[in-house]
């Protein structure tokens, strides 16, 4: 249990129109009981895991601040294992901050950012996996990745990685065990060992730091690319698809010289949209790099939008393009069909594209709700299900699961040499401690300030 008592406000200021201030520690019970009053103005008693209606007062005086509902919550069954309170009142700024002033008067201190989900953790009612998760679902821009994160916060990357360092430690046991032993054929056995439970290991990790990727995407956006020759519309369908004007509409061709991100929040899906400038063959320098920049974001990008205008003759540049996106994950966009689809257009298109080509016009917004169908269904069905979506590692997981891959490797190879076996030891072990950090256990002090300090403030 932590000294102090810490408070601060929960919620986004300005977002919705409840705010909560919560406040966590010993004198928790004791600031509920002096800030908060009945509606006649007698005190308020605090009842476990149940909401109360009340009146917010300044300690000291019995001038109301707001009406409040009060939720008492003491430990060790809430969120940070300490007796926690909370305070919900009306969403302004000023309220806020009167009441977690009143709190601060009362006693507490002022939280540090993500000092609430330390707390959770160093009273072991979260893993640090878990905890990470939190400072994702806080920042998950959208639903999806929202609901990506809590399946984090539920613990199966911490189970996942608990279950391989469990049976590291077995292995090292049984190295350990055989140190000892002058017979080479227990050597020999314990190396047999070595080499065929780590690559089962091995495999386990490689799950995790794939499954990183898609958490990346998640996060960032799914990088979408759109392409195509100049002034078949790329720039207008980015705005039909934000649905505002942002990029820069003219009749000029060549004039998106430069990539223009926008994001975008597709059914609960964050994209990361890039505008590229018209890809075509071009003697004007400037234009050339735009064309590089384009070139750049098309090969980064996980997902292709080509574009062509189904109103006119296909050019070299579209056959050029065709060639270039072939082996993307692309979906083929006609525009302009509000102009009507030149027969010859739409039959080479069809004969390179068997199915899923989207007609629409970026003008009227007719068929963009059918594109962006098309865009989930990818999304949904290629990118998200390439990977077992529940693991999520982040950055620095994934940094730790690549080195405990490096020790696991080098045990092996020690085994395979028929190297001894101290040496094989000491390398399984530092696996099994960068697992172990992966999840904060044998984590040291500075690693968590460092992790929690990325926190939000209130969490
Ligand atoms: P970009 O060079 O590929 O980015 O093309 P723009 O978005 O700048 O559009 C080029 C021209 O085509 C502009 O005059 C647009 O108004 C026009 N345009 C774009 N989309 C449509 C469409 O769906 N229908 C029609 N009729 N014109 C369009
Ligand atoms: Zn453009």
């Amino acid at each position: 249990m932590q000294e102090d008592t810490i408070a601060a406000i929960a919620t986004a200021i300005g977002e919705g129109s409840v705010g909560i201030v919560r406040v966590s520690g010993e004198m928790a019970q004791s600031i509920g009981e002096k800030l908060v009053r009945t509606p006649s103005g007698r005190p308020l008693r605090l009842a476990r895991r149940t909401m109360r209606y009340g009146h917010v007062v300044q300690p000291g005086s019995d001038d109301p601040l707001d009406e409040a509902i009060v939720l008492w919550m003491p430990g060790p069954h809430s969120y940070t294992g300490e007796d926690v309170l909370e305070l919900q009142v009306h969403g302004g700024v000023h309220v806020l901050q009167s009441v977690l002033a009143a709190c601060l008067a009362a006693g507490a201190r002022m939280a540090e950012p993500g000092e609430f989900t330390k707390r959770a953790f160093l009273n072991g009612r979260m893993d640090l996996s878990q905890a990470e998760a939190v400072i994702d679902l806080i920042r998950a821009k959208t639903e999806f990745a929202g609901k990506m994160a809590l399946r984090q916060v539920e613990g199966r990357f911490g189970d996942e990685v608990r279950s391989i360092r469990k049976e590291l430690l077995a292995l090292q046991a049984h190295v350990e065990v055989t140190i000892d032993y002058p017979e080479h054929d227990v050597e020999d056995v314990a190396c047999q060992q070595v080499l065929t439970v780590g690559e089962q290991l091995l495999g386990r990790i490689d799950q995790l730091i794939a499954s990183a990727a898609l958490g990346r995407v998640l996060r960032e956006g799914v990088a979408t690319a759109i392409v195509g020759r100049p002034n078949v519309g790329k720039s207008s369908l980015l705005n039909a698809l934000l649905q505002r004007e942002r990029a820069i509409v003219t009749d000029i061709p060549g004039t998106t010289r430069d990539v223009l991100e926008e994001y975008i929040n597709l059914r609960g899906i964050p994209l990361r949209l890039m505008d590229t400038a018209g890809i075509r063959e071009t003697e004007d320098v400037v234009e050339q790099i735009g064309v590089v920049r384009s070139r750049q974001s098309m090969a980064d990008a996980e997902l292709v939008l080509l574009v062509y205008d189904g109103s006119q003759p296909l050019t070299d540049d579209d056959w050029a393009l065709e060639r270039e996106t072939a082996k993307m994950r692309r979906i083929v966009v006609v525009n302009k069909a509000d102009q009507g689809v030149r027969r010859d257009t739409q039959a080479w298109i069809e004969g390179l594209v068997a199915r899923g080509v989207v007609y629409l016009s970026a003008k009227t917004g007719e068929g963009i709700d059918a594109l962006a169908d098309r865009v989930i269904d990818v999304i949904e069905q290629e990118i998200a299900m390439d990977m077992d979506a529940s693991y999520m590692a982040n950055a620095r997981q994934t940094q730790l699961l690549q080195l405990a891959k490096q020790d696991l490797s080098s045990a092996m190879d020690s085994a395979a040499a028929g190297a001894t076996l101290d040496l094989i030891a000491v390398a399984l072990q530092s696996a099994y401690a960068q697992l172990g950090y992966a999840i904060g256990e044998e984590a040291g002090e500075d690693l968590l300030d460092e992790i929690f300090s990325r926190f939000c403030l209130g969490k």
